[in-house]
């Protein structure tokens, strides 16, 4: 096994999506030395179908399916999912995350005055979003524009491409983070999966990665491990923390799609706007899908002679909060199934935005299988790591989706943003 030069980092950080590059970044702004350690690729984002694929629809890569065949998705690259996101920046759980004391008040504002957060102007909601909100707000919804993280200015919103990766820079990526980073200092390494970590005395020392056929070891005062849901459970396994990975969430959504004759579109940002169906335990928003996931989850459900009508299909997506359970293999493989209040939740929900379709003019309304993109709550605040989240092993800490404490059903990144910012305050400084 080979070391990596002899040089010791203040910091390894494994994982570049928001968690991760939150993290590097601001430790790096603080002259901290980093090096972030990311198993997918930095390929510069184009906006192709083909890279897309590559980096999130690989299967047992980046598509994983459950034992019951839901198929989730996560990104492979750097950056992270946040490549392939859809920009919502969701305003993080302030009350819940204060029950594990933990305060984000200060670095919400952070956020907020770094990053463009706000509902997109009337002239980048599409017309599809447009109608679906029209109709809603008809029959007695609060449907609301959602915040992004999107800057206007630099939006194409015809372009059609936030699905594939934003090739203009306009929606906000984890990357955008890993670059401040590199440009203060930090290191990057592609292509090294991170495998297990080093300790000594019950100290972090640093970790084992597989980079280009061959193993290797990388030294730093403090290990965070940023991989992810699935990713960084399955570390703590090899690890020797059983515990890792059992009684998660994933935020199983539908997509329901409908057909009208009078709207042109297909290319528009998706979740431009939407509910929260609090009480009812699921979100609703609108959802223009990109035309392949169109037609995959068309095919998927037989509708095949809806395959060529992507211009025309208002889309609505319901995504629920799915009561913890399952476990992950020692690989990362899902053993999850869906509750039945998890499939009421999300049934109640094809009900209204059925409603919804109908009320806006579509014809034939139709629901997709089950998908997931979320995937947490996989090394929980309070159970395996501590309000620093830091793990029972001194300076090995955990900042992504794994950490989230309770069950979710809302989109995470403006949360994990505030987590990285956050943990790097305690790293620098700690209390
Ligand atoms: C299609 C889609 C749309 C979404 N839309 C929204 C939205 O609008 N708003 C929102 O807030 N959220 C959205 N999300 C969810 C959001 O993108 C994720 O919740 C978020 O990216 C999770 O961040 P993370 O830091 O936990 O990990 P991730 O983004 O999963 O990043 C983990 C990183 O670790 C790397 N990695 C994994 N294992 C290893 C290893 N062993 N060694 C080294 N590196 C490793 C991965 O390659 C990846 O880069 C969406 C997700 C998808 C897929």
């Amino acid at each position: 096994m080979k070391a990596l030069k002899d040089q010791e980092y203040d910091a390894i950080v494994v994982g570049t999506g928001p968690g991760g590059a939150t993290v590097a970044k601001e430790l790096a702004q603080k002259k901290r030395s980093v090096l972030m350690l990311e198993w997918g690729n930095n390929e510069p984002i184009n906006g192709t179908k083909a890279q897309t694929i590559r980096n999130l629809g690989t299967p047992g890569k980046s598509a994983l399916f459950t034992n019951e065949m839901l198929t989730m998705v996560r990104g492979i690259t750097t950056g992270g999912s946040s490549v392939y996101y859809y920009g919502t920046a969701f305003y993080p759980p302030v009350e819940m995350l204060k029950k594990y004391n933990i305060r984000i008040e200060d670095e919400i504002e952070e956020v907020k005055t770094e990053l463009p957060v706000a509902p997109l102007p009337d002239e980048l909601m599409g017309p599809m979003a447009k109608r679906i909100m029209n109709s809603a707000l008809e029959l007695g919804y609060d449907w609301r524009k959602m915040p992004k993280f999107i800057d206007p200015d630099k939006c194409r919103p015809e372009c059609g491409k936030c699905g594939y990766g934003c090739p203009h820079g306009a929606k906000w990526t984890a990357r955008h983070f890993v670059e401040q980073a590199r440009k203060k200092g930090a290191t990057l390494i592609n292509g090294a999966k991170v495998t297990t970590v080093l300790t000594e005395n019950g100290k972090a020392q640093g970790v084992v990665f597989r980079h280009r056929q061959s193993s290797h070891r990388a030294f730093a005062k403090q290990v965070i491990l940023a991989a992810g849901g699935i990713g960084s459970p399955v570390i703590l396994r090899a690890l020797g923390y059983p515990g890792a990975g059992l009684d998660f969430f994933y935020d199983p959504l539908i997509a329901v799609m409908g057909t009208v004759s009078d709207v042109k579109g297909g290319k528009e940002i998706p979740m431009a706007a939407g509910i929260h169906m609090e009480s009812e335990g699921y979100v609703m928003t609108d959802m223009t899908l990109p035309s392949t996931l169109y037609g995959l989850l068309s095919a998927q459900v037989g509708r095949i002679n809806q395959l060529l009508n992507h211009p025309k299909s208002l889309t609505i997506m319901i995504k629920a909060k799915d009561s913890l359970g399952g476990h992950l293999s020692d690989s990362g493989g899902v053993r999850k199934r869906l509750s039945g209040s998890d499939k009421q939740k999300l049934s109640r929900g094809y009900e209204r935005a059925k409603q919804i379709l109908r009320n806006a003019g579509a014809k034939t309304v139709y629901k997709s299988n089950f998908l997931a993109a979320h995937p947490g709550g996989t090394v929980k605040i309070n159970d395996l790591v501590n309000s620093n989240l830091e793990t029972d092993i001194k300076n090995l800490f955990v900042c992504d989706c794994s950490v989230i404490p309770e069950a979710w059903g809302l989109p995470p990144t403006f949360t994990l943003l505030c987590l990285g910012k956050r943990l790097a305050k305690h790293l620098v400084n700690p209390s």
